[in-house]
């Protein structure tokens, strides 16, 4: 264990991670016997459920077909396929989908393509990006360059990474009333700068490793109208977001807008393996497959990995069998009752719930170790960060599983939190 370097982690006495032996529906069953409930889904992926029978038959019979081929100048049917029912459930003006590796490469894949359509369309000048403060898109290079500069992870990368402009946090909060002034200063900041920027970025409506904040859908409809008259791309970052996590199947939905380029990632695959889509509406393709170069200058060796698309089509077989957002209102419900005990305490800054996401926002930040051995008594497995202690359970967890997630969380602020 001393040659792996875990994330987010310093080889100077790191704190000794719990081995998982293997992991079913939502309990990871730990070295020793132990169980915990898995509140994080693996880091937000694992949507139904570890060894999931319908996932795990449909990697087996691809493994039998082929693990993988090359995607230049080779397709295959599990692609194809995927593509389609990815631009059949998105919003409509999404046509072409673009296969990556992961989340924080989609993300990076959206940039090249607008970098890509504004050289395409003689306007080589708009090749900046911004977006708002509380943001997070990913840890490699340029997904980095539009997290939050100051807040963030990555503040320690600031002076290194591209300029990009940032509007403050999206505000007002999801569920309260509409306040036109909060649009004010990105009003600004885009209309001083439209001729550089080249595209929006931001997470719709759940801003979530920069906060886990939910913010009000007039916020994105504005930006759209905004982006639209200014000519500035929208990339909407749905991979947290992105099949049912906030309670809408993308949380665009809840302005009811379209972007122009559309991330997905993490659920897309059940949570399986590692694998993003980056979607794009038929204006960005074209204006890219028509200008000079006229390709797309992106092609990872693992591109449209067979096995990875298997994972995708057979997790797209769920969710589209029925009533899953109806259940993700039920978990909304488990979670805003379970947590309500600790609306007012004093450690307490705030408590939300949003789709099937829970957030105890604390006073002082959380010693991680200190809340995980606390949690893991109760059973439950999640993983705090700075003055967060939230749950984004598997969709398939049971109410019974749920409460006890709940109640864990609300237990151990009891005992770890500070006032
Ligand atoms: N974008 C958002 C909104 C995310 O939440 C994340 C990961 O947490 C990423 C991008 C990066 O995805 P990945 O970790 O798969 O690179």
């Amino acid at each position: 264990m001393r040659h792996v370097w875990h994330p987010y982690s310093s080889m100077k006495n790191p704190p000794v991670p719990r081995l998982v032996e293997s992991a079913e529906g939502v309990r990871l069953r730990l070295a020793g016997g132990a169980e915990l409930i898995d509140g994080m889904s693996s880091w937000w992926a694992v949507v139904h459920g570890y060894n999931n029978p319908h996932i795990n038959a449909a990697v087996r019979a691809q493994l039998s077909k082929m693990s993988h081929v090359m995607f230049g100048g080779l397709t295959h049917e599990p692609a194809v396929t995927l593509a389609r029912r990815l631009v059949d459930m998105t919003p409509s003006g999404l046509q072409r989908v673009f296969f990556c590796d992961s989340g924080s490469v989609a993300v990076e894949v959206a940039m090249k393509m607008s970098l890509q359509y504004w050289h395409a369309l003689g306007r080589p000048e708009k090749n900046k990006f911004a977006s708002a403060l509380g943001g997070y898109h990913g840890d490699t290079w340029h997904a980095m360059s539009v997290c939050d500069p100051v807040g963030g992870m990555h503040s320690m990368f600031a002076g290194r990474l591209p300029a990009s402009f940032f509007a403050p946090r999206p505000e007002p909060a999801f569920g309260a009333d509409w306040d036109p002034s909060s649009f004010a200063a990105l009003e600004g900041i885009l209309r001083a700068h439209a001729d550089e920027i080249a595209a929006f970025a931001i997470e719709p409506i759940v801003q979530g490793a920069g906060g886990m904040r939910f913010y009000h859908p007039e916020y994105l409809r504005r930006l759209r109208a905004l982006c639209d008259e200014l000519s500035i791309l929208l990339v909407l970052d749905e991979i947290a977001t992105g099949f049912g996590r906030s309670g809408k199947m993308f949380a665009c939905e809840y302005a009811g807008i379209e972007p122009d380029i559309m991330c997905l990632g993490k659920a897309l695959t059940g949570g399986y393996v590692s694998f993003a889509a980056t979607l794009a509406s038929d204006a960005v393709a074209d204006a890219v497959s028509e200008g000079v170069p006229g390709l797309f200058m992106h092609g990872p060796t693992f591109m449209g990995n067979p096995l990875a698309c298997a994972a995708a089509n057979a997790s797209l077989d769920l969710i589209g069998r029925g009533g899953l957002l109806e259940r993700i209102r039920e978990i909304e419900k488990i979670l805003s009752d379970g947590l309500a005990p600790l609306r007012g305490s004093v450690k307490v800054a705030d408590v939300r719930a949003l789709g099937a996401i829970g957030v105890v926002e604390l006073k002082k930040a959380a010693d991680m170790e200190r809340f995980q051995d606390a949690l893991a008594r109760r059973g439950v497995w999640l993983r705090p960060f700075g003055r967060l202690l939230y749950t984004m359970p598997p969709y398939v967890i049971s109410d019974a599983d749920l409460k006890t997630v709940a109640r864990a969380m609300v237990e151990t602020v009891e005992e770890c939190a500070q006032p």
